[in-house]
């Protein structure tokens, strides 16, 4: 089995300590993935040294040659996407068709930050006898720290535009999806990024995420993640650096009286059992309005009742396993507290996942007339459960889906726009969906939470916007 190993100054190294970690496909334990090195504090302050050494070479490249690397890097990911993606679906899980379209997705990204390389400007101001204006330049270090549930396409919207504007970056994949982060640092490399503009440290959060976070050097830290972890980093990093903290959510979908009950269905299912509910923005809770309740969740059913879980890698496959094992306990163990609070499981599907050996499979769950007060109305699963709600008014239903300590995203279905406009004013939630899954985002259009989902500091894929995190304003006065 391959040793995998760090990149940093320029050379790939095992951890300073020599210790290692091994990753498995979740849907077969057999399969082996790789060992990989298991970094601690030492490492990380050799990262961070060597990206704050190496950074000025790519800083002074110039906008258009650095759009030109972070283009090529983008057709790299479209030659070799097939091979990617079968990677990434027997590290993470997923299914294939999901990681091919994430690599794509990544491509594009790339494309995307490739162009506000040399979009990215100053402006001038009107000021009598001074010529004034803006300069933005790198803020130097940014920290990346990313999550296993999109391996691939987080990485790529906060390190892409870090490196079209001239940053330094450190590369911290989460352990649970180590290989698809090497490939990334791998494709950069061979796309022209000097050398010492980036390092990729693999290994536990916890054994190496306080030498970073604290560390004077990191200007910038862009984290998803879960809340505890984002709190951690926002009580350690101190009051000198950038934060960009997107964590959970437990995003609600409502449903009223106009809607076609099938449509409803199948975006609640949609956002529901998409990527195995472990997507930050996934259905948790589904809220019906009026007498819908028994056709949508009858619908909800049929869909949960055609899902095939599997893995990934079989092409009929539709939802792959849970990406670890920790994961599964937590799911399973919260469908067990579901089921001694007395809940109701209109749909409880098999998981086995077609004798799959040893993976961590968990078939679709579909829970209903769930209080708001349960453990599952409020806490995020992260997994293929979601909780049907009944509620009296739209304005019940508004209450009950910002009950919650997340605000990530959510979505109503209705036919009734002038409702939904009421909706995107009542809702507590950064992304608000109407008639399509809380789930599935646009890549350029702002994203991020309100409340316990995002420390609400700069927007993810803000279009221009976007640099104001990833950029130092300087105000230039000119007199003659
Ligand atoms: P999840 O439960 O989705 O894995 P985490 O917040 O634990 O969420 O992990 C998200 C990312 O944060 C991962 O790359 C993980 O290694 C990292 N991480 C975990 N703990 C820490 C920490 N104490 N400091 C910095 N990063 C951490």
């Amino acid at each position: 089995m391959t040793a995998h190993q760090n990149f940093i100054a320029g050379a790939w190294i095992p951890a300073a300590q020599g210790a290692t970690f091994e990753r498995r496909n979740p849907a077969d334990q057999s399969d082996r993935i790789g060992v990989f090195p298991a970094s601690a504090a030492e490492d990380a302050a050799r990262a961070v040294t060597a990206v704050e050494a190496g950074r000025q070479e790519w800083a002074t490249a110039g906008a258009e040659a650095r759009m030109r690397v972070l283009e090529r890097a983008a057709d790299i990911i479209e030659e070799r996407a097939g091979d990617l993606a079968v990677e990434l679906t027997r590290e993470e899980g997923k299914t294939i068709a999901s990681a091919t379209t994430e690599w794509r997705r990544s491509a594009a990204n790339l494309r995307l930050y490739a162009g506000e390389a040399v979009r990215t400007r100053g402006e001038t101001f009107p000021v009598d006898g001074s010529l004034v204006h803006t300069r933005r330049e790198p803020v130097g270090v940014v920290l990346a720290i990313t999550p296993w549930n999109f391996p691939i396409s987080i990485p790529s919207r906060k390190i892409s535009p870090a490196l079209a504007v001239g940053n330094g970056v450190i590369f911290k994949p989460s352990e649970v999806a180590p290989l698809t982060g090497q490939r990334f640092v791998e494709i950069l490399l061979e796309a022209g990024v000097p050398a010492g503009a980036i390092a990729l440290l693999q290994g536990r959060g916890a054994d190496l995420g306080e030498a970073l976070v604290t560390s004077p050097e990191v200007k910038a830290i862009t984290f998803t993640g879960s809340y505890p972890t984002g709190c951690l980093i926002h009580r350690l990093a101190g009051p000198d650096k950038r934060l960009q903290l997107e964590m959970g959510g437990k995003n609600p979908c409502i449903v009223l009286g106009d809607a076609d009950p099938v449509r409803a269905g199948e975006i609640i299912a949609r956002g529901a059992f998409a990527l195995t509910g472990q997507a930050c923005t996934a259905t948790s809770r589904a809220i019906v309005v009026g007498d819908l309740y028994d056709e949508v969740v009858g619908e909800v059913v049929k869909q949960a009742a055609a899902v095939r879980l599997g893995n990934g890698l079989d092409p009929d496959v539709t939802m792959g396993p849970l990406a670890t094992k920790t994961q599964h306990e937590k799911v399973l163990g919260m469908v067990d507290i579901g089921k001694g609070e007395g809940l109701t499981l209109a749909f409880d599907g098999d998981d086995t996942g077609g004798g799959e050996p040893g993976g961590f499979f968990v078939g679709p769950k579909v829970f209903v007339d769930v209080p708001d007060d349960s453990l599952l109305a409020q806490e995020e699963i992260f997994g293929p459960v979601v909780c049907l709600q009944r509620a009296e008014s739209y304005e019940a239903a508004v209450e009950t889906a910002n009950s919650v300590e997340y605000g990530l995203a959510a979505s109503i279905v209705t036919k009734d726009f002038a409702r939904a406009l009421d909706f995107a004013k009542d809702i507590e939630a950064g992304i608000v969906k109407v008639n399509s899954a809380t789930g599935g985002v646009a890549l350029s259009a702002p994203f991020g939470g309100i409340k316990h989902s995002s420390n609400q500091t700069y927007k993810e894929q803000a279009g221009h916007g976007v640099m104001d995190f990833y950029t130092t304003v300087k105000t230039v006065y000119l007199a003659s």
